[in-house]
This record gives structure tokens, C-alpha cells and sequence, in this order.
């Protein structure tokens, strides 16, 4: 085994280093969500478009890889012309290119003719897991709770039927868009309409998105104490001293919900309090932290039994990004799941089966591009660069 280890080391980094990137494609493509996504505990209405800016990177030797990034034309273009040993050292970008590193990723990882997965973490794929996160507040409109709850049950059974057994359901109606106690009320009616729609073995997790306080969020878990729920995301903005205050409440009530917290800014010492115990799962953001850095994080999470689950939504193709790196954690145990649909990729080769994502075994982050839909974009909106 070792011999055949190190000359596959040895032609990877030979083979980064002798990779000179000829041309840079950026463009950002419109892709449509199956459902439109009403608000939040905090947002409005978030629709079924979805934006999502892509870089193609093509080297001399016409090998392509591509992906997420909104980095500004003047970086891309400064990319052409040089070598992908440049960039890459190993399996991992350097820190000054993180804001490219996804499409730098996938062109090193085509050229070592592995999936990402296996590239970053040289091991077999561990299994992965989806959730559904698409249960919105889609039923503002509706004056009675019955029918809102049935409403967004439905949608749960439209997850169901695309593969889904763990779904997160947007609460903290009352902290903006109806009055709090109609709100709260109509919170807890569909997260038990959800429990009884999808069965007592589906996953069921809540995102208050920073709407809630403390009082609230023990009223919710009390009244829905018999739908089991998993996890509580943003019930109010981090704070050490009110989780460790939940916490104990949570033990002396016999219940036993993890706190999720980490998205959007969150507070610089979310990291120490998972350490700490006091947050269960991190949900920093995976374009902001960056792949090679949340597999970085994600190790010591699981060395610590705390749960990784990066926030994702909106992203277009974070579902498989994330699937990539769920590959390589052991408590990266749902990858969020935000279905789009874009012309110009094929995601064909994800699965999900009974919760069960499929992580492709093709080099790459396992999504292929129609290379002829993308030329077009870039041609009507977009822009290249070409090292001569
Ligand atoms: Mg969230």
C-alpha cells in the first residue's frame, strides 16, 4: 500500500505544478427552486430564483473545473496565465485564494482523478444525510392555524417524497410578521402537524432565526416536548450564559434538544462555547469560513462529539458542496438541503434515498457542466480572460 500512496502523492504534486491555467470564465447563472420560499422570523419573501455566480477555469491541457464564487473579475483574471501549484499545496488552497478555492478544488481534484471527498481526506466517504429546509412561512396568508399547519405538513410530504426523513421548519412567526402569541400558537401547531405528517422516525429541527428569547424558546419546547424535535437553530442571537441557562432547564425537564448556532456574523467565540459544550452543532457559513477551512474545523468538532452542519441556503449548488464535505466528518450528520434547478449543470449523480445522499465517486465535486449553455451565458452576461 505505502509504495503506491507515495507515487500517487508524487504525480499530484508534479502534475499541480506542471498545470498552467489558460482561461477564466465568470458568469452568474439564475436557477429556479421546485417550491417558492416564503419568509422568515426575520426576512421577507425569499422566492424560487436563485443566483449563483460561477468561475470556469480551463488549463493549457484543456482540463476544466469550475464552481461557486463571487470573486471580483480582477482576482479571476489574475489567475490566467499561472500555475495551479500556485494555489494549491497538496490538497488544500491557499488561505489567499479561499475566495476561489471552490473552483481551484475542483480543477486540482479533476487532475488527481478523485472526487473532493477523497482528495481532502485520502479516506473512503462516510455516509451522508439530507435535510429538507425548505418549510418557510409559507402560510401568512391563511387566517386559520388548522390550515396553515396542514399546509406546511403538505410541503414536508413534498420533501418526503423527494427523498427527505429529517426536515427544519422556519418558526419565530411572532417576531415580526404576525402578532407574538397568534404567531407562537401557530409555530407549535405546525411543528405537530410536520411530527404527525412525516412519522415518529423523521428528523424534525426548528430555526427561530434569532426570533425568539428565552422565555419563548421554553414555551415552544414544552408545548412540543412529544414531537421529539432534534435540534432548536437561532432561537435568539448566541449567548453563553442563556444556552447554559437552557441547558439546565432542558435537564431538569427531561427534555434533551440540541442548540445550533454559528450562522450568519455570529459571535467570534461560537467556536469556544462549542468546546465548551454549550453549543451542540456550528453552523458557520461554508463560503465564508471556506471547504479547506470547515474540514479543518469540522476534525476538532468531531474529535470534541460536537456536531458540523455549515448554513448553506441559497447558495444554488451548496447541497453538494456540503455533500463533499459530509463525506469526510463524522458529525457532519444533515447536510441542508435547498433543491434548485439550473439549466447549465447536471447534479444527476446525487441521490437522496430514505435521507441518504449518494456522493459520486467522479473526480471533482461530482456536478457536471453543459459546457455549450455556459459558453452562451458567458457570451450574453458574463466575462473571460485568456492568458496568450
Ligand atoms: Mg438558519
Amino acid at each position: 500500500m505505502m509504495p503506491n500512496l507515495r507515487l500517487t502523492i508524487e504525480l499530484r504534486e508534479l502534475s499541480m505544478e506542471n498545470v498552467v491555467i489558460e482561461r477564466v470564465d465568470a458568469v452568474t447563472l439564475e436557477g429556479k427552486r421546485p417550491r417558492a420560499a416564503g419568509s422568515n422570523a426575520r426576512l421577507g419573501h425569499h422566492g424560487d430564483v436563485v443566483r449563483l455566480p460561477l468561475v470556469r477555469l480551463t488549463t493549457t491541457d484543456g482540463v476544466i473545473g469550475w464552481g461557486r464564487t463571487s470573486v471580483d473579475p480582477s482576482v479571476a483574471a489574475s489567475l490566467a496565465g499561472q500555475s495551479l501549484g500556485n494555489f494549491i499545496n497538496g490538497s488544500t488552497v491557499h488561505p489567499d485564494w479561499t475566495a476561489i478555492e471552490l473552483p481551484l478544488l475542483d480543477l486540482a481534484s479533476r487532475i488527481a482523478g478523485q472526487p473532493v471527498h477523497r482528495f481532502v481526506s485520502g479516506s473512503d466517504p462516510l455516509p451522508v444525510r439530507s435535510y429538507d429546509t425548505s418549510l418557510y412561512f409559507d402560510d401568512l396568508h391563511l387566517d386559520s392555524d388548522d390550515e396553515a399547519a396542514a399546509l406546511i405538513a403538505a410541503e414536508a410530504r413534498q420533501g418526503w417524497d423527494r427523498g427527505h426523513r429529517a426536515f427544519k421548519i422556519k418558526v419565530g412567526r411572532g417576531a415580526m410578521h404576525m402578532p407574538l402569541k397568534e404567531g407562537t400558537a401557530r409555530d407549535i401547531a405546525i411543528i405537530h402537524a410536520v411530527r404527525d405528517a412525516i412519522g415518529p422516525d423523521a428528523t424534525v429541527m426548528i430555526d427561530a432565526n434569532n426570533g425568539w428569547n428565552l422565555n419563548l424558546t421554553k414555551q415552544v419546547l414544552t408545548e412540543t416536548a412529544d414531537a421529539n424535535l432534534y435540534w432548536i437553530e437561532e432561537v435568539f442571537h448566541e449567548d453563553n450564559v442563556l444556552y447554559q441557562h437552557l441547558k439546565e432547564w432542558q435537564a431538569a425537564e427531561g427534555l434533551n434538544v440540541l442548540i445550533a448556532d454559528g450562522e450568519g456574523v455570529p459571535d467570534p467565540r461560537v467556536g469556544d462555547w462549542a468546546r465548551e459544550g454549550i453549543i451542540d452543532v456550528v453552523q458557520t457559513n461554508i463560503y465564508q469560513r471556506g471547504f479547506g477551512n470547515w474540514h479543518t474545523l469540522g476534525e476538532e468538532l468531531d474529535a470534541l462529539g460536537v456536531q458540523s452542519s455549515p448554513h448553506t441556503y441559497g447558495s444554488g449548488i451548496g447541497n453538494y458542496i456540503t455533500s463533499q464535505l459530509a463525506a469526510t466528518l463524522q458529525g457532519l450528520n444533515y447536510v441542508e438541503w435547498d433543491e434548485a434547478h439550473f439549466d447549465a449543470i447536471d447534479a444527476s449523480a446525487f441521490t437522496i434515498t430514505e435521507g441518504v445522499v449518494t456522493i459520486p465517486e467522479a473526480p471533482g465535486f461530482g456536478l457536471e457542466l453543459d459546457h455549450d449553455a455556459f459558453n452562451a451565458a458567458v457570451a450574453a452576461s458574463g466575462v473571460s480572460f485568456v492568458h496568450s
